[in-house]
């Protein structure tokens, strides 16, 4: 019982919580102080055009370096700093770190480089979103070309009349708009062509099983069609294998990202990565 007799005094911590409810409160103390400890750092995965082989952007992975867990991924922490709120101020500090370090790498002569950043669906709800990503921009002096925001289609059909209107306003600003995890959710068409999104791409689920499964080659061939015919660019995330990218390839999408070609990668791997490399 967490209930002390009688006095309605919580105890916050039990013996007996639950692995589970043990686990989530450690984390939910620590995520609390992980910003200012600094632990929180970005990994790089390269963007790649499929027919000429060039990197066309980067997109940053959040990642926590925990003190007593080590190295924790997304999935281990974003749902929980999305239920606390503590996402507004860890997504600001994705974005400004994203800018700033985008600003030290062209000044080491990577030009024109584009950066990807996720997005929750509670930062694009946030009044000053619009103002704290210009604040970025300007205090930086980062080109928007060189920012692009992935949102996922449930987060856009979440609120849509809104976040089109947000997305519309980016767009407006020059930063270029992806469409994540896209076929997962259920956008409707109708909802795409109210703004100009740059990128559609195909989630992992689809490109894993493109070889094996009729459905799911039958699904990445649809959206490949569907956004050359609307005239947006198409990417396939989690390629593993040399079979998914000539299967991608055949269907004319035009740019991969997976394992097959680069894993994400810490910021001190992607200078020495891009060398040699040519940058559209
Ligand atoms: P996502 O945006 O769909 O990102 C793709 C995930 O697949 C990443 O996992 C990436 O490391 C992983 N991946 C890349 N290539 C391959 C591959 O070839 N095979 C396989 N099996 N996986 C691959 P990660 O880094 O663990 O991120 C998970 C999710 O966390 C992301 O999914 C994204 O939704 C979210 N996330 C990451 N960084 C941030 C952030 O800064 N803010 C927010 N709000 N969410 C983030
Ligand atoms: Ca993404
Ligand atoms: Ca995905
Ligand atoms: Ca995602």
């Amino acid at each position: 019982a967490s209930k002390s007799d009688g006095c309605n005094a919580y105890r916050f911590y039990e013996p007996n919580m639950d692995e589970h409810a043990h686990k989530r409160f450690v984390l939910e103390n620590s995520l609390r102080k992980a910003l200012e400890g600094n632990e929180f750092l970005l990994h790089y995965q390269p963007k790649v055009d499929i027919s000429s082989g060039d990197i066309t952007a980067f997109e940053a992975l959040l990642r926590w370096n925990h003190p007593d867990l080590g190295l924790l991924s997304p999935a281990e922490f974003i749902p929980l700093a999305e239920e606390t709120g503590l996402i507004i101020p860890i997504g600001e500090w994705v974005i400004r770190h994203v800018c700033a370090q985008n600003v030290v790498w062209q000044k080491e002569g990577l030009s024109n480089l584009r950066i990807a950043i996720n997005l929750s669906g509670y930062q694009l709800q946030q009044q000053n979103f619009l103002e704290f990503v210009e604040e970025s921009l300007t205090d930086t002096g980062l080109d928007p070309e060189c920012l692009e925001f992935e949102i996922t289609e449930t987060v856009i059909m979440q609120n849509p009349d809104f976040t089109i209107s947000m997305l519309n306003k980016l767009r407006d600003l020059g930063i270029h708009i992806s469409i994540d995890d896209f076929g997962t959710g259920y956008s409707s068409l109708s909802h795409l062509k109210r703004f100009s999104v740059n990128t559609l791409k195909i989630d992992k689920t689809f490109v894993s099983e493109v070889e094996s499964s009729a459905t799911d080659a039958a699904i990445a061939t649809a959206i490949i069609a569907m956004g050359s015919s609307l005239n947006l660019r198409v990417i396939a995330e989690g390629v593993e294998t040399k079979g998914q990218l000539e299967f991608l390839k055949e269907k004319l999408c035009d740019e991969m990202q997976g394992y097959y070609f680069s894993r994400p990668m810490p910021p001190e791997k992607v200078t020495e990565f891009m060398r040699g490399k040519q940058i559209r």
